[in-house]
């Protein structure tokens, strides 16, 4: 969704690519494909090849993709209560997939669930709000009181290029949603940065001590330069936006709105250690070594297809943050609590 911010807004316009040259190739890859080749072969052909996913409701990417939809309505400069009706919205979505299917929650178990998973949302949003949002000088809404905001939710495709020879692959693209593309206020450069935010049950520290080695960051400034068109070179960096989930669980007889009051109060006793923003910079030796997985991971799939063999990943089946979602299918055959998917890149779509 592109904003009317003129200036800024004119420049993407014109960078897009031109229509002529060699079609581009028909599949996409994601950075969420790619991780899911490299946790587990069968995973992947699971979730992108068959178009399976799972119904049972995911508390923590339900809760993230919900944060993700109220701070985009915030960026738009709406208001927060406007960000709660975007943020309801999408996980309500999460709820409809979950009470089709055949999963052991009752939907009124599920209800409950919603309830507190809202109000967690909430106060992570109240958070955010609290931290990065001032008055617009006409006092009309609200503004970053960093950023200038020029696209939020921008979906982006750039050639997947051969690290050995440069040239594009003729199978697939590199393809993502960017949060949002913004210039810094005050930093005394006028280039444009990738904004990503994320949510995290983690300690911040350990998180961005993560982020710094993740490819996420490189595969989106690849697609961003690319949105910027040939010639532009490299963005300066990714703003990064952390939010931690609250820590705290609701109590006994507690209800969804003294949760989210308590939660709120914890966040602003400690904002530095649930709310954090930070500039990470290129790395140009880290974006090589990302695009040549990237390129390894293209060519393991086209030579998996031809094989007509995916491997199994044992210990991916346990995972770090639980079981796979996909191991009643994979290793019973019960396909039960699984539908098929509109699209294999569902984080592709327009909306939350
Ligand atoms: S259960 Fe194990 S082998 Fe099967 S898809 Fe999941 S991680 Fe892969």
């Amino acid at each position: 969704m592109e904003l009317a911010h003129a200036e800024a807004a004119e420049t993407l316009a014109a960078a897009t690519p031109a229509p002529n040259g060699p079609p581009a190739p028909r599949r996409v890859l994601t950075h969420s494909a790619m991780e899911a080749w490299s946790r587990c072969e069968v995973e992947y052909r699971l979730a992108y090849e068959e178009r399976l996913v799972p119904t049972a409701y995911p508390a923590a990417l339900a809760v993230g993709t919900a944060v993700h939809a109220g701070v985009e309505t915030l960026h738009l400069g709406l208001p927060l209560p406007e960000a709660y009706r975007s943020a309801a919205l999408a996980l309500q979505r999460f709820l409809d997939r979950a009470c089709s299917g055949a999963g052991t929650d009752t939907p009124a178990d599920l209800e409950r669930q919603l309830e507190f998973d809202m109000a967690k949302v909430r106060a992570m949003l109240a958070a955010w709000t609290d931290r990065y949002l001032v008055p617009a000088a006409d006092g009309t809404h609200a503004v970053d009181r960093d950023l200038d905001i020029v696209a939020t939710e921008q979906v982006l495709e750039a050639p997947l290029v051969n690290p050995l020879t440069g040239r594009p692959s003729r199978s697939f693209r590199l393809a993502g949603k960017l949060d949002a593309i913004a210039r810094r206020r005050g930093n005394g450069s006028d280039g444009s940065y990738v904004v990503e935010l994320k949510t995290t049950g983690e300690d911040l520290d350990e998180f961005l001590e993560a982020m710094t080695v993740s490819a996420q960051p490189a595969v989106y400034q690849v697609l961003a330069e690319s949105r910027f068109g040939a010639g532009h070179g490299q963005l300066p960096g990714t703003v990064l936006d952390i939010i931690r989930k609250p820590t705290i669980r609701p109590k006994k007889d507690e209800s969804p709105a003294e949760f989210e009051q308590r939660a709120i109060e914890a966040y602003r006793s400690e904002p530095e250690r649930f709310v954090r923003r930070v500039v990470l910079p290129p790395d140009p030796q880290l974006r090589r070594e990302v695009m040549v997985n990237a390129w390894r991971i293209a060519d393991g799939i086209r030579r998996a297809e031809r094989y007509g063999y995916v491997s199994k990943k044992g210990p991916a089946c346990r995972g770090a943050y639980g079981p796979c979602r996909y191991r009643p299918l994979c290793w019973h055959g019960d396909a039960t609590g699984f539908v098929t998917k509109e699209t294999e890149h569902e984080e592709l779509l327009e909306g939350p």
